[in-house]
């Protein structure tokens, strides 16, 4: 399951302002949208959205009106055929995602897919031969570990600041209303491991490396969701961290945790806990220190969504650099193979009740 750098293939660099083109202009676009615009005149980045598309046409006039974008189509066929641009910016929900990341790789357009990348590890594993035969760079919208808070948490483990870790707890927690911006996760059987589990196993391997064993409960709490709506796992690193996973959208408490995620890591010199409110608490026996690691308020972001919307702007630079340096992005198709590993594998130990081992 371990991904190395050894092997990752060189792509053709991209040089000039960067055309980009955006599948999909529905609740989540909106940040994708006002992140590609606010990179526009920006000179060191300047990347501009020559067109955008949505199935339903309407939608796709509507976001290229308010984002002063030349195009709009309804089919992502005929957009790419026509514009021939540097990327797509796929941000349509799953079903569409294999298709529409296929359709890219035979255009010979580098593309961005929105998470869950895929339905099946096989659906994954094939976009992303699709898309390495084609030459062409491909980027989860894993954008959990680019939020500033986490990136705070990344670093102080690297500077070692902890010692070693040995125990680690990523926990999203919360009662949030989000079925009424996606209605379409209450009809869904997998539910919050595929919405939101994956970011959390994802920044887990961010922290802690790859994975070798994971254990996990679930159950369905609220009855207007189909699927499981809290789960708890429990998994071992290869690097030595037990770490706890927990999720739960059923959690009734004040102040509302939305959207954050928390983190408590245990190491040989100390600990490091990323606390509600933002605050980064560093300890150790005679030391403790807080540190606030709130994301900037960006102009066109609002509350609680900022630290969302800010790592979705860090997530479309980093794209931007990796298209620009030629190298594979951080949360690459490849690299997002390991994270829907641990996905399926945390439904497929719920569902038999026995721990997963990975290789
Ligand atoms: P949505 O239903 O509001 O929007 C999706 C849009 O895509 C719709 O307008 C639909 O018409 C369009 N579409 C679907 N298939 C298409 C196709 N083949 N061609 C053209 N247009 C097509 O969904 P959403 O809530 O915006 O979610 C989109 C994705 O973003 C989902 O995969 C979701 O999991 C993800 N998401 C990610 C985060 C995050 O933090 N990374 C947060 C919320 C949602």
């Amino acid at each position: 399951m371990k991904t190395t750098s050894s092997d990752t293939p060189r792509y053709a660099r991209k040089t000039g302002k960067l055309r980009g083109t955006l599948i999909g202009c529905g609740f989540f676009a909106e940040n994708h949208l006002n992140a590609w615009t606010s990179m526009r005149d920006t000179p060191l980045e300047g990347v501009e959205l020559v067109a955008v598309c949505d199935r339903d046409l309407a939608k796709a006039e509507a976001a290229a009106r308010r984002f002063g974008i030349p195009r709009a189509y309804a089919d992502a066929e005929t957009m790419l055929t026509e514009q021939k641009p540097d990327f797509v910016d796929i941000a349509t929900t799953l079903p569409s995602h294999r298709p529409l990341v296929e359709l890219a790789a035979r255009h010979g357009v580098p593309a961005i897919c929105q998470k869950p990348f895929a339905e099946s590890l096989e659906d994954a594993q094939a976009m992303v031969r699709a898309c390495a035969d084609a030459g062409v760079q491909l980027m989860v919208h894993e954008n959990f570990r680019w939020q500033h808070p986490l990136l705070a948490v990344k670093q102080v483990l690297d500077e070692g600041w902890a010692g070693k870790p040995f125990y680690g707890r990523v926990q999203f927690r919360h009662g949030f209303d989000i079925i009424t911006n996606q209605p379409y996760l209450a009809e869904d059987e997998r539910y919050i491991i595929m919405d939101v589990g994956l970011h959390l196993l994802d920044v887990a391997r961010f922290l802690f490396g790859e994975a070798g064993r994971l254990y996990c409960r679930t159950a369905r709490i609220d009855p207007r969701v189909r699927g499981e709506d809290t789960a708890t796992m429990l998994v071992d690193f290869h690097s030595g961290v037990t770490c706890v996973v927990e999720l739960s959208t059923a959690t009734r408490t004040e102040p509302e945790p939305f959207p954050e995620c928390l983190v408590r890591i245990e190491g040989t010199d100390g600990t490091v806990e990323l606390e509600q409110g933002y605050r980064l608490v560093l300890s150790r026996p005679g030391h403790r220190e807080v540190r606030p690691v709130d994301a900037e308020l960006l102009p066109w972001a609002s509350l609680p969504w900022h630290v969302v919307q800010d790592s979705v702007l860090a997530i479309q630079r980093h794209w931007v650099d990796c298209l620009r340096e030629g190298r594979e992005p951080d949360t690459s198709g490849a690299d997002n193979l390991a994270t829907l590993e641990l996905t399926f594998g945390a439904y497929r130990s719920a569902e038999r009740g026995q721990a997963e081992v990975f290789g």
